[in-house]
């Protein structure tokens, strides 16, 4: 039977004492002022390549089952109209409503509090072909879903009653995404939801402490040190981000400061196509399969702010761990601590950066 003590300190040879990182630490977020558990003792051994069976993708162009799929019917009689590049709609089954009634009682105790919250969940489908995704799809047809998500954000922004517009995809049966079709959501909000209010606080409380931006500043951090880029082009940089908390979360940040789309010019656009179109096939050439993750936008609120402290990004969470069916789980200390993980973000980003950049499906 191996003490404690004894497994501490063969887990202490090997290591070596050289590289204190490699032993348990916590890293701050400054962007949500939190912490995260790293373990890279743990799991930080040599990779075994493990490759998925079953690529999951469809290979069907159109099914007439799929209610985002040209031509067919959607519930309660809406027709899909035979779209050619993208398609937007009010989603059929909204979670926010345009004229929700103010809940608030006569006399409601003050720990029973609740607010009236509006809003409208827009639905944009990325392209009429069932069997693509992001991943598989050309860049300058992802431009066209950039220029789409820019005019959602404005028109939805410019809405008085509406503060914040959240711009995201769910991929993947893993995500609870329930159409395989290729298609992400677009909600905006009366209030600003917990995790944009989160890094505004700190973008702001950072650019009055430093007379900078906390992004811009570490885009350029990461730049010089290297070891967590992914990859790169003019106008972004790909990063393992040094906090993340999935084993293969992404941070991609513009190289230059937007507060939003609205600040994009033209070679942004095509920038944000081009890294997108980049690490969603890093991601699914990881495992050979199609790579479920949650993937969405940060940018100013729209609440007639000038927000100049704000710096668009754009956060990828992925579940898989280690293979193409083994997730990570965010339970037990995670839920009620702080979150934990055990491959260190410089050995996910160098596993990232050493991947094809063809996607596996063309090979
Ligand atoms: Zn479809
Ligand atoms: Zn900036
Ligand atoms: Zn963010």
């Amino acid at each position: 039977m191996t003490s404690y003590t004894q497994a501490y300190s063969r887990s202490t040879l090997e290591i070596g004492l050289a590289e204190p990182l490699q032993f348990p630490h916590r890293r701050y977020n400054p962007l949500r002022r939190s912490w995260v558990l790293v373990s890279p003792h743990r799991t930080d051994r040599p990779w075994q390549g493990e490759v998925n069976k079953s690529s999951g993708f469809s290979d069907v162009h159109y099914d007439p089952q799929c209610y985002l799929c040209p031509g067919n019917t959607r519930a309660g009689g809406h027709v899909t109209p035979k779209y050619e590049s993208v398609y937007v709609f009010d989603n059929d089954y909204a979670a926010l409503l345009p004229d929700s009634p103010d809940p608030q009682r006569g006399h409601a105790p003050e720990l029973l509090r609740a607010e009236r919250e509006r809003g409208r969940c827009r639905v944009l489908c990325f392209h009429p072909d069932h069997s693509l995704t992001l991943a598989r799809m050309d860049v300058a047809d992802i431009r066209r879903v950039v220029d789409a998500w820019t005019e959602e954000y404005r028109t939805l922004g410019a809405v008085p009653e509406f503060r914040y517009v959240q711009i995201f995809e769910n991929r993947g049966a893993m995500m609870g995404a329930s159409n395989p079709h290729p298609h992400g959501q677009i909600w905006t909000t009366e209030h600003i939801p917990d995790e944009p209010r989160a890094e505004t606080e700190a973008q702001v409380e950072y650019r009055k402490s430093h007379g900078t931006c906390l992004l811009c500043d570490y885009a350029a951090l990461e730049a010089r040190e290297t070891a967590r880029v992914i990859c790169e082009n003019e106008r972004f940089l790909a990063v393992v981000p040094w906090w993340a908390v999935w084993p293969f979360e992404m941070l991609l940040v513009t190289k230059q400061h937007r507060r939003s789309l609205l600040d994009f010019d033209d070679a942004d656009r095509n920038g944000l196509a081009d890294i997108l179109k980049q690490v969603t096939t890093r991601y699914d050439n990881l495992f050979e399969t199609s790579f479920p993750y949650t993937m969405g936008f940060h940018q100013a609120p729209c609440d007639g702010e000038p927000h100049d402290a704000w710096h668009f990004h754009v956060h990828f969470y992925p579940p898989l761990l280690r293979s193409a069916t083994v997730r990570k789980f965010m339970v037990g200390f995670e839920m009620l601590g702080m979150p934990q993980r055990d491959i260190t973000p410089e050995s996910a980003a160098e596993r990232l950066r050493q991947l094809p950049t063809q996607h596996f499906a063309l090979r």
